[in-house]
């Protein structure tokens, strides 16, 4: 028995052994001869049952939301060992469920040999290569947010104006994936290098990266908190869209108030995270 880190959303709640799960996960297919098993870090491969539900609910929830479509993806660093995480295998968020969420190393390779073959997520360097730079991240939500793919294109900052999101004024650093790779990419981060890139281009202290014509990538200390973010990333959008429709200058949060929100709000989300992970998982 031991205690999950509170930056994991269960602040002292012990996990004994009947709520690990270790059953099969997405699909059998034949095994990989590039990744030997000594690469693999051995160690336990079972995931903790709740943490598993967690993270459906993430992925259900912002689906629900409108924060991600049939693309994108939410990863949570694994408590009981910081160089692995968890995330689905590659289908669409809303239709994650316990039994596609695996185990992948901060290389973003599966561990589990019965895990060889499955088809996984082609962005997933975002994932391992934030983790590898960022120890106070633990949780990542990738994703195509609508309204916030304008402010990727054009010369309008996306910057905090409604208190909720209040991180953005953490820094909201673009990363244009020309500069790394010339024009003709197809703006996905499909290497380890051009995940290497974007956490550099997220930098220390930011919560949202944004992605030139393709979205952003939010980090949080805690998997709730990092769910809330990206939300909100949207919700800021979306307002700070509708002010400029309406014009004039816009009386933007100061950084101090956004600093001082953002304390607050890492305390607050777990309130709504209450309500839709509750939501989530009752509609299995
Ligand atoms: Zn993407």
């Amino acid at each position: 028995m031991w205690a999950v880190p509170s930056a994991f959303g269960h602040p002292g709640k012990p996990i004994s052994s009947p709520h690990l799960i270790g059953g099969p996960i997405g699909m059998k297919a034949k095994s990989n001869p590039a990744r030997p098993a000594a690469r693999r870090g051995g160690g336990s491969f079972r995931l903790d049952a709740e943490l598993v539900d967690d993270l459906v609910a993430a992925n259900r929830t912002l689906a629900r939301l409108g924060v991600l479509d049939a693309f994108g993806h939410i990863s949570v660093r694994d408590p009981r060992d910081p160089r692995r995480y968890l995330i689905s295998r590659s289908i669409a968020p809303e239709s994650v469920t316990a039994a596609d969420v695996l185990l992948l190393d901060l290389d973003s390779q599966t561990v589990d040999p019965k895990d060889d073959g499955v088809l996984l997520y082609r962005e997933r360097f975002i994932h391992g290569e934030i983790y590898k730079v960022r120890p106070d991240v633990n949780a990542i939500v990738h994703s195509h947010s609508p309204t916030v793919v304008p402010f990727t294109v054009t010369r309008a900052k996306l910057r905090p104006l409604l208190h909720n999101a209040g991180f953005l004024g953490l820094g909201t650093p673009l990363f244009e994936i020309r500069k790394c790779m010339g024009d003709g990419t197809d703006l996905m981060i499909l290497t380890p290098n051009l995940g290497k890139d974007l956490a550099r281009k997220l930098g220390k202290d930011a919560a949202v990266v944004l992605m030139r014509g393709h979205g952003d990538s939010v980090v949080g200390p805690s998997l709730p908190n990092a769910v809330f973010r990206a939300y909100y990333t949207e919700i800021n959008a979306r307002q700070q869209l509708a002010a400029i429709t309406i014009g004039g200058p816009i009386n933007f949060m100061t950084r101090a108030e956004a600093i001082a929100s953002n304390e607050a709000m890492l305390r607050a989300s777990a309130r709504p995270w209450a309500l839709w992970r509750k939501r989530a998982l009752a509609e299995r």
